[in-house]
């Protein structure tokens, strides 16, 4: 069998199952190598309610829809291969190098995804996932915490964001932050003080301070929190644990082959999702600027497949701007 597909896609997330449905549907021939089994994250929760259209769904649920779907059009899912290598070939093609198995594709989405960074504190794994308690994800899991006492940990834009988000859910959270001082923009600073320091505030901070442990009896029941100065414990009673401690994207195998932000985000125009390498688009959370929703990803696997075809079509495309993008 020839090694040569139309579209490989690297990554069996939600990304890269859509990207796979739109590419099978429209008769490229299309390959999916996945490290594990397909999912990706959304795998590990399993209860899904902003994505639109869809009232309540696991992630299991909706991935079994998602394989389904793209198996039917004639996709060729490999799962246990993990992608160490691409490489531009003089010919305009692209060489994916999966264990011992090498392939060749005319386009490539990389659609690798990111995991959340852990804090690596005992409890943390025992209970991740929202329904015990810990969670990586205001936007998806605060409204489950509604009139719920939570801890959230962190200092960047995503943690002050979040942290705001829940305190409109929670019935108190306790911000935790290892410095006396955030990294995020001022503006947000400015807001979340301005939110602390209001009269009969639902949000207290706890800073120069770290959370320790994570405790409970089958779900979250307390955080034990050590105060990095003076070494001193504290022990919060909590139904979760919010962790905003920043995001790592899979790309490290992709380092030096293809252009990444310092964080290691895949670099591309966020509009048609084109990389620095012609033929090779990014999709879903391991791209720059993404949203990393489920909702998101998913269109960008879409998006993705769709321009994949215009590149197919007339390769100069790669080089056309955006007609009307400022
Ligand atoms: C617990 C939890 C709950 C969530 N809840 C929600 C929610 O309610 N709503 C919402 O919108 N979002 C939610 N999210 C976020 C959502 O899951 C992600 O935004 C989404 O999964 C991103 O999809 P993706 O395809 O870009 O990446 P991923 O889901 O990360 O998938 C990437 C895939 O690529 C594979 N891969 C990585 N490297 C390689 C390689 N070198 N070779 C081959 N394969 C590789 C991985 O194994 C993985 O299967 C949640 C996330 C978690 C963890």
């Amino acid at each position: 069998m020839s090694n040569i597909y139309d579209c490989i896609i690297i990554g069996a997330g939600p990304a890269g199952l859509a990207a796979a449905l739109y590419s099978a549907r429209d008769r490229y021939s299309t390959l999916v190598l996945e490290k594990f089994y397909p999912g990706g994250q959304i795998n590990t929760t399993d209860r899904i309610e902003n994505y639109p259209g869809i009232v309540k769904i696991s992630g299991p649920d909706l991935i079994a829809q998602q394989l389904k779907q793209v198996e039917q059009f004639g996709a060729t899912i490999k799962t246990g291969a993990e992608v160490k290598d691409i490489t531009a070939l003089p010919d305009g093609n692209i060489k994916i190098a999966a264990g011992k198995n090498e392939y060749i594709g005319r386009c490539v989405i990389l659609a690798v995804g990111s995991d959340y960074r852990r804090l690596g504190v005992p409890g943390e794994d025992e209970f991740r996932n929202a329904g015990a308690g810990v969670s990586y994800c205001g936007t998806c899991d605060a409204p489950f915490f509604r009139d719920k006492k939570v801890v959230a940990v962190g200092g960047g834009n995503t943690a002050v964001e979040d942290t705001l988000h829940l305190a409109k859910f929670a019935r108190e959270v306790i911000l935790v932050h290892r410095r006396n001082e955030f990294r995020a923009t001022k503006v947000l600073v400015e807001e979340l003080m301005t939110y602390v320091n209001k009269p009969d505030s639902n949000l207290n901070l706890r800073l120069d301070s770290v959370v320790a442990a994570i405790e409970g009896a089958g779900k979250v029941q307390r955080a034990i929190i050590q105060n990095v100065k003076t070494n001193e414990k504290e022990t919060i009673d909590c139904d979760g644990v919010f962790i905003f401690v920043g995001m790592v994207p899979n790309t490290a195998f992709l380092s030096g082959r293809i252009e990444l932000t310092e964080a290691g985000f895949i670099r591309c125009d966020t509009g048609w999702l084109r990389t620095a390498i012609p033929g090779v688009f990014a999709a879903g959370d391991c791209r720059v600027g993404a949203a990393m929703q489920l909702a998101t990803a998913i269109g960008d696997g879409v998006n993705a497949a769709i321009m994949m075809k215009q590149y197919l079509r007339d390769r100069n495309w790669w080089k056309q701007p955006i007609p009307g993008a400022i």
